[in-house]
C-alpha cells in the first residue's frame, strides 16, 4: 500500500456504476457538507452492468415477500421515475405481459400473481383476449400477466444524469481511477492513497475480490453469466410490451425475452451463459487468464447444487449461443418473430452472480455486509438497477443507525 499524500474523505465510494453512483447521491443527500468520492477504473461511465443491461424498470412481483429484492423494486421503481422526471431523462410505459407457452405453466404464472400482491406491485391476471387488446403480436396459453408499472429507461442517459447530480451535491466521480488495494481508513488508487472515513464497496464483478481485502464474504465466489442480445429490423412501436416467460423459480434468469427499447425499438436476451471470465463480453477483450482459471474451479461446485435445476440451466443456456435458437424461443412468446429479422448483436453485460461456496447455491437476494469501517454491496444482480436508489437510501441508513454491523 503506498503512504497516504494527504487526501481525505468522508466516504469513497469504489465502483461508479448505478448502485455506487446512487450511494454517494444517498450519502451526500443526508450528509450535505461530507467530502464524499466515487472510484471508477474505465474512463467512461456505465461501462459495465449499468449500462450493459436491458433498461426495464422492474415493478417487483417476481421475488419471494420477504426479500431485500421485493422490498427495495417496489420502492426503487418508484424512485427511479421521479428521478428521471426530475432529470428529464426519458422513461417509456411499456408495461409487461408474462405469457404461458403450456399448461404446466399456469400455476407459476399464478405464483407470479400471488406475490405481485403481496409485494403491493400492481398485477392482473389476464386472458388471451386482453392479451390480444394489450400487446397483438403475443400469444398465451389460456392466462397471462399484465404488469402496468413495468417500463424501460436507457441506462446509460440514467447513469450519466445520477453522476451530474452526485457532482452538484458535492461530490467527485473520479473515472480512469482503478482501486489496487484498500484496508479499514484507506484507498490505493492509482499509486495514490485516499484516507476514507468510511468505504462503501460497489465495485459489481469485483465485489467480491474487494470484499475480501476486507476479510468480508469469503464464503462467496464471482459465477459471471453473460447476456447476449438481438435487436429486430422492425419498425419502432411495432412490439409495444416487453413480452416475457414464466421463470423457473429454481434458477435465478428469467428466461430468454422480448423488451422494447426506450426508442421503441424490440430486442431479445439477455441469455444466462456461462462467462469464462468477469468482463467477458466477447472476443478475448479483458481476458483475463488467472479469473478464467479462477471460473473454472468454482463451476464444478454450481454443476452439483442441489438447489437449482442445473441440468435443465445447462440444456436450455447453452443452445443460446446459437442465434437461431435464441430467436425460436423467443417466437414461441411472440410467433412473428423471424430469424432474418433479428441479426443486429446488443452490447453483451455479465451478470455479478455470486456463489455461496459451503452450500452450492447461487445467492438470489441481494446481499450486503458490513466490514471494518467498510459496507459491501455483493451480488446487486438483476433487479439492482431498477432498485438502486431505494438500496442506496437502505444501505446509508443501514450505515448511520449501525444495523448492519448486527
Ligand atoms: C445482461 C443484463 C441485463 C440486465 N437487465 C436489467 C434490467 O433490465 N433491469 C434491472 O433493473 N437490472 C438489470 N440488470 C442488472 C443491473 O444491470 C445490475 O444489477 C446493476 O447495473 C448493478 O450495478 P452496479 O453498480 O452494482 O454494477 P456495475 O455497473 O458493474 O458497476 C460496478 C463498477 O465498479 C467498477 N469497478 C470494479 N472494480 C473496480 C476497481 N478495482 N476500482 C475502481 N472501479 C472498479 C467497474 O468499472 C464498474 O463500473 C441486468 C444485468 C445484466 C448483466
Amino acid at each position: 500500500m503506498a503512504t497516504a499524500t494527504g487526501n481525505a474523505a468522508d466516504l469513497v465510494v469504489i465502483g461508479g456504476g448505478i448502485v455506487g453512483l446512487s450511494l454517494a447521491d444517498a450519502w451526500l443527500a443526508r450528509e450535505p457538507n461530507d467530502r464524499v468520492v466515487v472510484l471508477d477504473k474505465e474512463s467512461e461511465l456505465a461501462a459495465h452492468a449499468s449500462g450493459r443491461n436491458s433498461g426495464v424498470l422492474h415493478a417487483g412481483f417476481y421475488y419471494a415477500p420477504d426479500s431485500l429484492k421485493a422490498r427495495l423494486t417496489r420502492q426503487g421503481n418508484l424512485a427511479l421515475r421521479a428521478f428521471c422526471a426530475e432529470a428529464g431523462v426519458p422513461i417509456r410505459e411499456t408495461g409487461k405481459v408474462v405469457v404461458t407457452r403450456n399448461a404446466n405453466e399456469l400455476d407459476a404464472l399464478r405464483e407470479l400473481h400471488r406475490r405481485g400482491l403481496a409485494n403491493d406491485v400492481p398485477v392482473e391476471l389476464i386472458d388471451a383476449a386482453q392479451l390480444k387488446a394489450l400487446e397483438p403480436l403475443a400469444v398465451t396459453h389460456e392466462q397471462a400477466l399484465w404488469s402496468p408499472s413495468t417500463a424501460v429507461a436507457d441506462p446509460i442517459a440514467v447513469a450519466r444524469a445520477l453522476a451530474n447530480r452526485v457532482r452538484d451535491r458535492g461530490g467527485q466521480v473520479r473515472l480512469g481511477a482503478r482501486v489496487t488495494g484498500a484496508a479499514p481508513g484507506v484507498v490505493e488508487v492509482a499509486g495514490e492513497c485516499l484516507t476514507a472515513g468510511h468505504i462503501i464497496n460497489a465495485a459489481g464483478l469485483y465485489a467480491d475480490r474487494v470484499a475480501h481485502w476486507f476479510g468480508v464474504g469469503e464464503e462467496y465466489r464471482m459465477l459471471p453469466f453473460k447476456g447476449l442480445y438481438w435487436y429486430g429490423n422492425w419498425a419502432p412501436g411495432r412490439l409495444q410490451r416487453h413480452v416475457y416467460p414464466v421463470p423457473d423459480p429454481r434458477n435465478p434468469f428469467l428466461g430468454v425475452h422480448l423488451t422494447v427499447t426506450v426508442d421503441g425499438r424490440a430486442k431479445i436476451g439477455p441469455t444466462a451463459i456461462p462467462a469464462l471470465w468477469r468482463e467477458d463480453y466477447g472476443g478475448l477483450g479483458n481476458l483475463s487468464l488467472s479469473e478464467s482459471w479462477q471460473v473454472a474451479r468454482t463451476f464444478p461446485k454450481f454443476l452439483t447444487s442441489p438447489h437449482h435445476d442445473v441440468p435443465g440451466l445447462v440444456r436450455t443456456e447453452l443452445p443460446k449461443y446459437l442465434r437461431r435458437h435464441m430467436v425460436n424461443q423467443a417466437a414461441e412468446l411472440v410467433p412473428s418473430v423471424r430469424a432474418a429479422d433479428f441479426t443486429k448483436r446488443g452490447r453483451p453485460g455479465v451478470r455479478a452472480q455470486l456463489l455461496h461456496l459451503p452450500t452450492k447455491k447461487l445467492e438470489m437476494d441481494f446481499v450486503v455486509r458490513s466490514g471494518p469501517s467498510s459496507t459491501h454491496v455483493l451480488n446487486a444482480v438483476s433487479p439492482a438497477w431498477t432498485s438502486a436508489l431505494a438500496v442506496a437510501e437502505y444501505i446509508i441508513n443501514g450505515i448511520w443507525t449501525r444495523a448492519f454491523d448486527r
